[in-house]
């Protein structure tokens, strides 16, 4: 896999320099994680619109690798169905959220709750399966305080809090997709609500609302490590409110971001 890499990459500079002799270009040190493995490396960037255009995307997917880009730290996760990540050592803090005698959204006899906790509980399993330590804020159906909910994060030190929500819109009947935030204040949560995003989106096979800065949610900002809010789909949708319920579908939005959790934390040097 790394010699078809560098294969990628001598392609991908040797296209650049090509496509550059027209346009704007500039030199930026774009760092790869392969596989969970971190490459560093200074290459001709072209600038459009400000935005560095290093062509991996299409060399990578062409050669059948997943590919996540974060944009602010120039940084690309490329990886295939032949890694094996671990997440043993690893501590995840799962949070469902509401619960007791906050329901969250409520659509068709549907509590936004009690969705959170069944989607929670498929993420725990996936996340175990690659060897992590996997707590939860809350099991059953009880009230656990947003301030609470973080506080069990911070006591427990974990490497990641994934906080488990379903969207609903109220001016668009037909919202649809997966949505992540994070706080401005740590950029690593901004590269996890993306690889978290991205994977999902893949694993689940649904369209990409964005990963997002959000300031005003308490779990997020009163957290010590990375953290994201994770918006699993659209309740307020009755087409994506039928297939939230499918306990297929949650596995599937889970083993996403199970793989979006191991991309992030098997990138050492980040
Ligand atoms: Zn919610």
């Amino acid at each position: 896999m790394k010699r078809l890499f560098s294969l990628a990459v001598a392609l991908a500079i040797t296209m650049l320099l090509m496509l550059t002799a027209a346009g704007s270009s500039s030199r930026r040190t774009v760092t790869v994680v392969l596989n969970g493995e971190t490459i560093s490396f200074d290459t001709p960037a072209y600038i459009e619109n400000n935005r560095t255009m290093v062509p991996i995307r299409a060399i990578a997917e062409a050669l059948g690798l997943e590919v996540t880009w974060d944009q602010a730290s120039a940084t690309a996760w490329l990886s295939d169905e032949s890694w094996t990540p671990s997440l043993k050592g690893r501590t995840i803090v799962v949070d469902p959220g509401h619960g007791g005698s906050a329901d969250g959204a409520s659509y068709g006899g549907v509590k936004e709750s009690d969705l959170n906790l069944s989607i929670a509980q498929h993420l725990a399993e996936e996340l175990r399966r690659y060897g992590a330590n996997v707590v939860m804020t809350r099991t059953g159906d009880q009230d656990v305080s947003l301030s609470g909910r973080a506080a069990i994060a911070n006591r427990v030190k974990a490497d990641l809090f994934l906080s488990v929500h379903c969207n609903a819109s109220l001016t668009n009947a037909s919202a649809s997709g997966i949505y992540t935030a994070y706080h401005s204040g740590s950029a690593k949560s901004r590269q996890a609500a993306i690889l978290l995003k991205d994977a999902m989106i893949s694993a689940a096979s649904q369209p990409d609302m964005g990963a997002h800065q959000r300031d005003d949610l308490a779990v997020l900002r009163l957290t010590n490590m990375p953290a994201v809010l994770l918006e699993c789909g659209f309740m307020s949708t009755p087409a994506e409110l039928e297939l939230l319920q499918q306990p297929e579908h949650q596995k599937k939005l889970s083993q996403g971001a199970a793989w979006g959790t191991a991309l992030f934390l098997n990138a050492p040097t980040l």
